[in-house]
């Protein structure tokens, strides 16, 4: 085998990895700095950057090189990059170029009709663009193949090796337990009091605790930065330059203390990715699931947990208005933890966030396998609201055109978030038979954590698959017990079950 073919085939994905760089850098500029009349064309320009990169993905070039190289290196890195760069090119090959780019056409216009038809609780006025997304959606699974459900091809592009098969078994499982739990929280007479959390929190007072937290964290500020914005997100460019933003809401502290550590989390993966892998596709996290599995661990395992609080309270109450002096933790930290079914998804607390997550699953898995309709969704949304969380939207609105996702043709990301969470409670158990880990919050080690998660997940970046990771670091294949017993012991404790 040639050296130089090896050589030749890493400098075009340098240049894909450079291009997709600069984008990524537009694209966090665009959501945090820019002019607003700096838009449009910025926008212009990340379409051309894009187009240049799907081209890299496609090249005759490409093509050779992953021919001449399968399984072929001594390099292991060599040999997984050329396994992701296949993979990519024969999905992207499989879709007709004119079809392609009718789709990103379409997901741009979609994305700002579902803005409006938020705004004016019309889902007549998007519903044409759905059905197109959807139909969009069902030829490409078809292209792409699948075993046994349609949906299985969308599914794989955000956690390959989950399928339907997988998910219909665990969801329900996982439904029934929550909905058991919430009604007897609901029945619970010692309630939390959320109103103790009140109060006028300033803007450089949340800032000055964000930025202790994520040092505290293990952040690291000399690859990375912190800004705001206005749909908070993390961003790796690459392994030394990991950014996190928040927002701020000088009413309510929640929104910037879980929010940070939310992002932080994803931003420990991403900077501690093993700097042999940069210039490569594996150069990020593996998947949507094992990124929200980071995320959530840092923002619910350790940061809503009550060692987190035994520790941080002290420090909270130095930048919080003085009213806290005379708050115990004990209050405090039922208060933060308070579990009340809402409409909106992402205002939802950890146990009964995966139900919003179910019902959004079962109603694209129906739409993909074509066994509803567009024109049906809200009322059967309503419907499942009313099931699984005992409350009804009052409009569209704050019902089926909540999310942005399915605008851009999202369809298989949502499960990722639930199975983020059932992994993270997995990677939790597992961490505590060799870590004191409640010890080590409590005393603010959270390097010890950082270093575990570093160890066993973060450096690998995409040279283990999902389930790889978790059958690795667990012993096991995906459980939903964990997160299920985790839930229950935490909730009984806090609502005296
Ligand atoms: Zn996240």
């Amino acid at each position: 085998m040639s050296q130089s073919i090896e050589q030749e085939f890493k400098n075009l994905l340098k240049e894909q990895a450079s291009y997709e760089e600069a984008i990524g850098l537009m694209a966090w500029d665009l959501r945090t700095k820019a002019p607003k009349r700096a838009v449009d064309q910025r926008s212009e320009v990340i379409g051309v950057l894009s187009q240049k990169v799907h081209e890299i993905q496609t090249s005759e070039k490409m093509k050779e090189y992953l021919d001449a190289l399968t399984d072929a290196s001594t390099d292991p890195i060599v040999n997984k990059a050329v396994e992701e760069a296949r993979e990519t090119y024969e999905r992207t090959v499989k879709v007709p170029v004119e079809e392609y780019k009718a789709y990103v056409t379409l997901q741009s216009k979609a994305e700002s009709i579902w803005a409006e038809a938020k705004e004016s609780n019309d889902f007549k006025g998007f519903q044409p663009y759905l059905e197109k997304l959807v139909s969009y959606n069902r030829r490409f699974a078809d292209y792409w193949g699948y075993d046994h459900h349609k949906y299985d091809a969308l599914l794989h592009n955000y956690e390959p090796g989950v399928t339907v098969e997988v998910l219909d078994q665990v969801f329900p499982k996982v439904r029934k337990a929550l909905t058991e739990l919430l009604e007897q929280i609901n029945q619970a007479t010692d309630q939390p009091d959320p109103s103790l959390l009140k109060g006028h929190f300033p803007k450089d007072k949340q800032e000055a605790f964000s930025y202790e937290i994520l040092e505290h964290m293990g952040y690291n500020f000399e690859a990375g930065r912190l800004d705001e914005t206005v749909h908070p997100f993390a961003i790796g460019l690459n392994s030394n330059d990991v950014r996190v933003t928040t927002k701020y809401d000088e009413k309510d502290f929640r929104t910037a203390v879980f929010g940070t550590i939310h992002e932080g989390g994803h931003a420990l993966y991403e900077q501690n990715i093993d700097p042999a892998l940069a210039f490569t596709p594996l150069a990020t996290g593996t998947s949507m699931g094992i990124h929200e599995s980071q995320s959530l661990f840092w923002e619910n395992l350790v940061a809503r947990s009550k060692p987190f609080w035994q520790n941080h309270y002290e420090l909270f109450k130095r930048h919080a208005p003085d009213r806290f002096s005379s708050i115990s933790l004990e209050d405090f930290y039922r208060a933060v933890n308070e579990v009340k079914p809402s409409m909106i998804r992402i205002e939802a607390d950890e146990l009964t966030y995966s139900l919003h997550i179910m019902i959004r699953y079962e109603l694209e898995k129906a739409l993909i396998g074509g066994e509803i309709e567009v024109k049906d969704l809200p009322g059967l949304w309503n419907e499942k609201m009313r099931d699984y969380l005992g409350v009804t939207p009052q409009n569209d609105s704050e019902g089926i055109l909540q999310d942005i996702h399915w605008s851009g043709g999202d369809f298989g990301y949502f499960p990722s978030y639930s199975l983020g969470y059932m992994y993270a409670a997995q990677l939790h158990h597992t961490m505590k038979q060799e870590i004191s880990f409640n010890d080590v919050i409590q005393k603010g080690d959270f390097k010890q954590i950082q270093q575990w998660l570093t160890e066993r997940i973060h450096r690998f970046g995409k040279m283990k698959k999902p389930l790889e990771i978790i059958n690795d670091v667990t012993g096991e294949g995906l459980n939903p017990d964990y997160l299920v017993s985790y839930l229950t012991n935490k909730y009984q404790e806090i609502y005296k079950l």
